[in-house]
């Protein structure tokens, strides 16, 4: 069977999509692409400029004058997204974004330029793209499609241990209610909703680790079944 060379991990929030999408990555001697730190990013930017949230006009207008980059550095060859030239990695991973990324999400002419960048970025192959609309809108032609399910309290718990491990004041019940309604905000848009591909593969990632989930993907992107060792 032949390598997929494009391959979409599409799933809600806090599903691993990021993590495991690394992993593969790096198995396969590929580039990782994160898109939704393109979306964090440019809400970071409208948050900067004090552009209203419901501005669409201005938030359109704002990203159409925004360049994307993706850079690999460092030893271990780590792919990040440069905005205007500047990693922005850090700021983006924050409340006040996390609060309304989902609102800048939405705006049609937004996605519209987010698209554009992501598709020149996989132009050359032999990348792993995540986000909400990989497989449906960016990338419908690639040859492997995961969309990445668990629980909300999976979900939850998996996020919630992440912010204590950074050492961030959390409540549980907060990180669940904010991840249920960006996944809500998300699924119900008009424009490119979260929603799996007719054709993508639906993996079920509850009480398997991050590595068993990368070891599956793998193994389906070399043509494997996906019990398989890759
Ligand atoms: O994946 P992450 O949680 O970083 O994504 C942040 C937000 O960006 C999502 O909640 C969603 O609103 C938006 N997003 C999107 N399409 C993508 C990736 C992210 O709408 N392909």
């Amino acid at each position: 069977a032949s390598k997929a060379l494009l391959i979409a991990i599409d799933g809600p929030v806090a599903v691993g999509k990021s993590t495991v999408g690394r992993m593969v990555a790096s198995r396969l001697g590929y580039r990782f692409v994160d898109t939704g730190t393109m979306y964090r990013a440019l809400t970071w930017k409208a948050i900067q400029q004090k552009i209203p949230f419901d501005d669409e006009a201005a938030l359109s207008h704002m990203s159409a004058n925004t360049t994307f980059q993706l850079t690999t550095s460092g030893s271990n060859g780590q792919n990040n997204i440069l905005m205007d030239g500047q990693d922005v990695g850090r700021q983006v991973r924050t409340a006040p974004v996390e609060k309304s990324v989902s609102l800048v999400s939405k705006v049609p002419e937004v996605r519209e330029s987010l698209v554009r960048h992501q598709r020149r970025i996989a132009q050359e192959g032999r990348v792993v793209m995540a986000g909400r609309d990989i497989g449906t809108v960016v990338l419908p032609q690639a040859e492997l499609k995961i969309f990445l399910a668990a629980s909300p309290l999976e979900r939850a718990r998996r996020r919630y241990q992440e912010l204590l491990d950074q050492s961030q004041k959390v409540n549980f019940e907060e990180v669940l209610s904010d991840l249920q309604s960006r996944d809500d905000m998300d699924i119900h848009r008009q424009v490119s909703p979260l929603k799996p591909a007719t054709d993508a593969y639906i993996l079920d990632t509850e009480g398997l680790t991050a590595e068993q989930v990368a070891n599956k993907i793998c193994a389906l992107a070399l043509g494997k079944s996906p019990s398989e060792t890759c």
